[in-house]
């Protein structure tokens, strides 16, 4: 029996070692590895770039606790905030946590208790993070769940109308549902979303963990799209496969969250903080963000060329797209996985391809060469 409880259903293949978009199990076999972690490893595996930024910093200083003055977060912060609106950023670890501070802080800033969120969205795992989910299997025998939120359907402005009231803090959303289905957001969906926050004074949150840093071939999805979030969490790209995760705010709320209110051990630990940075000099430089726009027109196009079945729709932005096969997708994920490819579900019947940003044309090629021949057969 496991050491482990059973909480994953973990694929039987033991990875030991990865380089860029490859990675390796113990007999030596190579896949191309479709996943990144789960939109994490932006720069690829073992990246020289980023080991030798851990290893530089770890000869230096692992961990300090955030009773100390940090100028490399401060650093790390005004790089996320440059050239938006936003102008405050808190680190933490995680997708989960990065939302949760969000939720605090909303709540706290408008001392109402309301937030709306959407149907098929995923914000994580923790108690507030759960409950802002949109889906009762993420939820269920969890409850009593965090009061106060409100699901309604993606897409639909009149249910998002239907809803308002005087009690609503805040809006929350993801800008493309990524452990949904890929389903991006419409833009009438997102101008009406932006038209009724700015008239009733409610406070938009946008959770980019999955979209933001790069993945979509802008820093945040956001840009593409009306919406102006009030705050903005991060996680999974920006440590390119170091734990991190920040929520960045605009200066309106900067004295809600006063000494004391909000904190944890770890987050924005020195060596978490080393790598990100140099994450960002990379992902957020216009040449590579081109490349990474380049890329998903490559990729859209050639799957759209050959895959021989109506059936499959290929949606999403930049290098988080989906492959909607109308069929459960878990059988076609294994063969795939046989043929040397991993990759991961959205919901039951999407394909989700999510390679890392530094990822090459040849192996877009090579990914949808064994996609076609899984597909079409
Ligand atoms: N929000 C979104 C949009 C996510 O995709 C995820 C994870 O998949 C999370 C939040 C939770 O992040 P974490 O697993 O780092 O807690």
């Amino acid at each position: 029996m496991s050491a482990l409880f059973g909480n994953y259903s973990r694929r039987p293949i033991h990875l030991v070692k990865g380089q860029g978009t490859k990675v390796y199990d113990e007999v030596g076999k190579e896949y191309l590895d479709f996943t990144s972690g789960i939109a994490v490893l932006s720069l690829g595996h073992t990246n020289p770039i980023l080991v030798e930024a851990i290893k530089e910093q770890s000869e230096k200083l692992w961990h300090v606790s955030n009773l100390f003055e940090s100028p490399e977060q401060e650093q790390l912060a005004a790089t996320l905030v440059k050239d938006t609106h936003l102008t405050h950023g808190f680190f933490c670890n995680s997708g989960a946590e990065a939302n949760e501070a969000a939720i605090k802080l909303a709540r706290k800033h408008k001392g109402k208790h309301t937030i709306i969120t959407f149907e098929n969205s995923f914000h994580g795992r923790t108690f507030g993070a759960m409950s802002a989910t949109g889906q009762a299997k993420v939820q269920q025998g969890f409850g009593p769940l965090v009061d106060k939120f409100i699901h309604v359907p993606f897409n639909d402005v009149q249910a998002l109308e239907s809803v308002m009231n005087g009690e609503v803090a805040a809006i929350m959303l993801e800008v493309v549902q990524g452990e949904g289905g890929v389903n991006a957001v419409t833009a009438q969906f997102g101008e009406a979303i932006a038209k009724i926050c700015k008239e009733q004074g409610i406070l938009l949150i946008i959770d980019e963990v999955q979209t933001g840093i790069a993945r979509t071939g802008t820093r945040y999805a956001y840009e593409q799209t009306a919406l102006k979030p009030d705050i903005l969490t991060l996680a999974k790209g920006l440590g390119g496969g170091f734990p991190i995760g920040a929520m960045l705010g605009t200066a309106e709320m900067y004295d809600t969250f006063s000494p004391g209110t909000h904190g944890t051990t770890f987050g924005g630990n020195p060596l978490a903080v080393a790598v990100a940075q140099i994450v960002l000099n990379h992902v957020f430089e216009e040449s590579f963000l081109g490349e990474v726009l380049k890329k998903s027109e490559y990729f859209k196009v050639r799957l759209a060329k050959v895959l021989a079945t109506e059936k499959i729709t290929v949606k999403g932005m930049g290098l988080l797209l989906g492959l909607d096969c109308d069929q459960v997708v878990a059988p076609l994920i294994t063969k795939a996985e046989e043929s040397g490819l991993l990759l991961v579900g959205a919901g039951e019947g999407v394909i989700r391809l999510l390679p890392p940003l530094t990822v090459t044309y040849e192996e877009i090629d090579d990914a949808i060469a064994i996609l076609a021949d899984i597909l079409n057969n």
